[in-house]
């Protein structure tokens, strides 16, 4: 899923030369010692690279500004064994923008009661170290993730962990390329908006094509590469038995080489179709989509590209595991039991599944073609996100609400689509009124890879509104939250 050079995050010790050169070689070891335990852990995604003491702010600049270059340099973590003057920081972390994790812990786990004397103080301090260049971040306005607690515990590494998605998730944003086919789809007011700024905030690119220029790609497809494909289909799927279903299958398997091709050849991982625009389709692609996402490309229906891009990078930050394109689709109101039935007319990933998908053909009363193959699913049963960023005349408010997604064991016979059945927290209709006031979207990225703290931190690197829906909800503080947060966005 990751293009180009593979994600490292550097890991620096702040320090002074007050207690003499011999501290600083027991720092430096420390440091050595500290990061080559993190990485044995096989618990992060991405090597930690130890880089040095530093403890001067000519250093401190120096090694900033190169993570600012380094393209594999993902973001940097800082940990101040001892103290370090702030002010030595200042320069430096005004310059940094790569992601950055103060990680505030200590060498030792517990204070060796017997032994300890002023040395072991003055080497040992990064109890009000750490407080000392934590002032400096604040002073300076920093976005950065603190972490606290042992180093060796696993709290602490799972939120390291965590912190290491966001900031691979934070770089990777500025690749996204989004194919458009179509326009979005007429008069819906949510999935449109402002191309430039996405461009400016997320580094998205966003371009139109007209669907004939995907019906020429489709037109080159061989027809054994198609025939293969269905072999693939056939090992991975329930296929239907009729030759007029296999048939409806193939032009699937057509649309799916013809669209990766379009995609792969152009540099984009994202893309989306449209039913008001299908001019030279012979199908609404189904499960073509369906196996793409599956892929790790981004999708969302009917033109939504700032879904489509966040499908993407959801993907990419949970490793394309468990993520969809998601809609609200229908409600359960059975009092005590409240759910929402999540679908779409024929998108959903696979790789949300919880049984082996059915291949169905079945005609859409939308787009006017012939009917869609498509796979359908029964999902996972665990706690999800549910997440959409909206846009509110030139900035953005990204929507999350925790939900814990049922496994359904509730057959539905006549719905030829996949289906997830979730409870929204903190109810369904106290999270829906919520919802539906800070204005979120009825499409969504649903992830049960990724958490809401998470993505919390990604709007927060990426200075945007982020407001969470989840078991802490009030509906009182979350309207006050958002009222005080239109002021802060202005
Ligand atoms: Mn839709």
């Amino acid at each position: 899923m990751q293009e180009g050079k593979k994600p490292v995050f550097w890991f620096v010790t702040g320090s002074q030369h007050l207690y003499g050169e011999e501290s600083l070689e027991i720092v430096e070891n420390n440091s050595i010692e500290l990061v080559s335990q993190l990485n044995s852990e096989e618990k992060f995604p991405f090597p930690i690279e130890f880089k040095s003491v530093l403890t001067n702010s000519g250093d401190i600049e120096d090694l900033m500004r190169q993570a600012n270059v380094d393209k594999s340099c993902n973001g940097i973590i800082t940990w101040m064994h001892t103290f370090s003057p702030g002010k030595m920081w200042i320069s430096g972390l005004h310059a940094l923008e790569k992601p950055l994790l103060h990680l505030h812990t200590q060498y030792y786990r517990e204070v060796p009661w017997e032994t300890i004397d002023m040395d072991y103080m003055n080497l040992h301090q990064s109890a009000h170290g750490d407080r000392e260049y934590g002032f400096v971040g604040t002073r300076l306005g920093m976005s950065r993730k603190v972490v606290a607690g042992y180093w060796g515990n696993e709290d602490v590494q799972e939120k390291i962990k965590d912190w290491m998605i966001v900031a691979a998730g934070y770089n990777e944003s500025k690749n996204i390329r989004v194919a458009r086919f179509g326009d979005n789809m007429r008069n819906v007011a949510v999935t449109d908006g402002d191309k430039i700024e996405a461009q400016i905030k997320f580094g998205w690119t966003v371009d139109y094509y007209g669907i004939g220029d995907l019906v020429a790609e489709m037109d080159e497809v061989a027809p054994e590469k198609i025939e293969n494909l269905m072999d693939e289909y056939n090992s991975l799927y329930h296929l239907p038995a009729s030759p007029e279903e296999l048939d409806a299958v193939r032009e699937q398997a057509r649309i799916e080489i013809g669209l990766k091709s379009f995609l792969d050849k152009g540099g984009y991982q994202a893309f989306t179709t449209n039913f008001e625009d299908l001019h030279g389709m012979h199908q609404l692609p189904g499960l073509a989509v369906q196996r793409l996402m599956a892929q790790g490309y981004g999708f969302a229906g009917e033109g939504d590209w700032r879904t489509a891009a966040l499908v993407r990078l959801m993907k990419v930050m949970a490793g394309n595991q468990v993520t969809s394109f998601m809609e609200d689709y229908t409600y359960h109101l059975e009092q005590g039991n409240e759910m929402v039935l999540g679908s779409h007319m024929l998108e959903i990933c696979p790789t949300i599944t919880a049984t082996t998908p059915e291949v169905k053909v079945s005609p859409l009363s939308m787009g006017g073609k012939s009917a869609p193959a498509r796979m359908v699913f029964d999902s996972q049963a665990g706690e999800a996100i549910n997440v959409s960023i909206v846009e509110l005349g030139g900035r953005f408010r990204m929507v999350i609400n925790k939900v814990d997604a049922v496994q359904p064991g509730i057959s539905t016979p006549e719905l030829p689509v996949a289906k997830v059945l979730w409870k929204p927290q903190p109810s369904l209709s106290e999270a829906a009124e919520a919802w539906i006031y800070a204005g979120g979207a009825h499409h969504t990225s649903l992830s049960y890879a990724l958490t809401a703290e998470q993505m919390e931190d990604f709007a927060e690197l990426m200075n945007i509104e982020c407001a969470v829906i989840d078991n802490e909800t009030t509906l009182r503080e979350f309207k006050k939250e958002l009222k005080w947060n239109a002021l802060l966005w202005k």
